[in-house]
């Protein structure tokens, strides 16, 4: 089968003739209809010092998907061939004290597809039936293979009570505007987002976000205090991962607020302590989606009209995987998809 594959340790991914993935009696094997590329994928092909500690070589890379099982191990019940899935791609021990309490996002020896084992950019792809998610017709196959990351947009952004209150995202990457279009369905008050970049932060105005603030050259200060938000934000989402957006959350807060940290710091980054201290706020970090009623949110959000199809900008036969990644770098750009049929 074809796959995109880490096969040498340097800068790149390379196009492959791998052997069909075997499958046990547990899984399912999946054939690829549309795979998207991930802020990790980048990473990968970037080949930075992250992935060099993380990543064996070989590798297939990939973990957002769409596709339909092809075929399934003697013990596996609920799923039919032709089903259309998608899937969590955290594998959980399920012996841990976390995965025995049903806490199996918070399972202390999870392994993600793409990057400790063969990921989904393949024609193939054998994924333990627990992970699949069943789609439902009004599920596109298009939004599926976004899951993924709309899930970690999803459990962010549905970590706190949002109905009627004020909340800052910071960076407009697709999983932050995502997060907005979600707490904006969930009846959030305002939902203001900050970027450096002007192509993401129209992105984030088209998919309804009270305002989208380039804070290169506009004031957070400025918006809060034309929409008469005098006292600081309710909820904090942080989603670019960059130090000077975590302060300037904190900063913008207000007493008593609940942040929740998603984005990924580079390195250590230096936190004003005080600022969450004094104003006694509640801190929480979110690793991944929660399995799996994060998954049954997703759903129930598309099906009550939540539409996340914009944040797709681009589309291409997986053929052209390289233009993909370009753009992908370039940071002009929503979600881009890979056509494997
Ligand atoms: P992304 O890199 O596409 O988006 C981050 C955005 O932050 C970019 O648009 C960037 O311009 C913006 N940004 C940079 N500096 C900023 C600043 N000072 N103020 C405001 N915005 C700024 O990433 P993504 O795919 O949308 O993911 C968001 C973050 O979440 C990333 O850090 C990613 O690594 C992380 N992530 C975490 C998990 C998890 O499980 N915790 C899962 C997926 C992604
Ligand atoms: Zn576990």
């Amino acid at each position: 089968m074809k796959a995109l594959a880490k096969t040498e340790s340097k800068q790149g991914l390379w196009m492959i003739d791998a052997p069909l993935p075997q499958f046990g009696p547990n899984d399912l094997l999946i054939k690829i209809k549309i795979t998207a590329i991930c802020g990790t994928d980048v990473h990968i092909y970037n080949w930075d010092e992250w992935s060099q500690r993380t990543i064996p070589v070989p590798m297939i890379t990939g973990h957002e998907f769409v596709g339909r099982i092809e075929d399934m191990g003697s013990e596996v019940t609920g799923f039919k061939r032709g089903d259309r899935v998608t899937g969590e791609g955290h594998l959980t021990c399920g012996h841990c004290r976390n995965c025995r309490a049903g806490k199996r996002h918070l399972c202390r020896n999870t392994q993600g597809i793409g990057v400790n084992r063969t990921g989904s950019f393949a024609e193939y792809l054998v994924l333990p039936a627990e992970n699949a998610f069943k789609l439902d017709d009004f599920i596109s196959d298009e939004a599926a293979a976004i899951f993924d990351p709309f899930g970690n947009a999803v459990h962010t952004a549905l970590s706190f009570d949002l109905v009627g209150e004020d909340v800052l995202i910071t960076g407009a990457g697709p999983i932050g505007i995502m997060a907005a279009a979600v707490a904006r369905h969930a009846g959030a008050r305002y939902v203001i987002i900050t970027d450096v970049n002007e192509y993401r932060l129209n992105l984030a105005r088209q998919m309804g976000v009270t305002r989208g603030v380039n804070i290169k050259t506009d004031k957070l200060e400025d918006v809060m205090s034309e929409l008469h938000m005098l006292e600081g934000f309710d909820v904090g989402l942080e989603m670019s991962g960059n130090a000077q957006a975590q302060s300037q959350m904190f900063d913008k807060m207000n007493n008593g607020g609940h942040v929740a940290l998603l984005g990924i710091p580079p390195g250590d980054s230096v936190v004003n302590w005080n600022q969450i201290i004094f104003k006694g706020l509640h801190l929480k970090g979110i690793y991944g989606r929660e399995m799996y009623e994060t998954w049954y949110k997703m759903a129930a959000m598309i099906r009550s009209g939540l539409d996340i199809s914009r944040i797709i900008t681009h589309r291409m036969p997986v053929d052209e995987f390289e233009r993909g990644f370009e753009i992908m770098r370039g940071g002009q750009s929503g979600k881009i998809l890979l056509y494997w049929d």
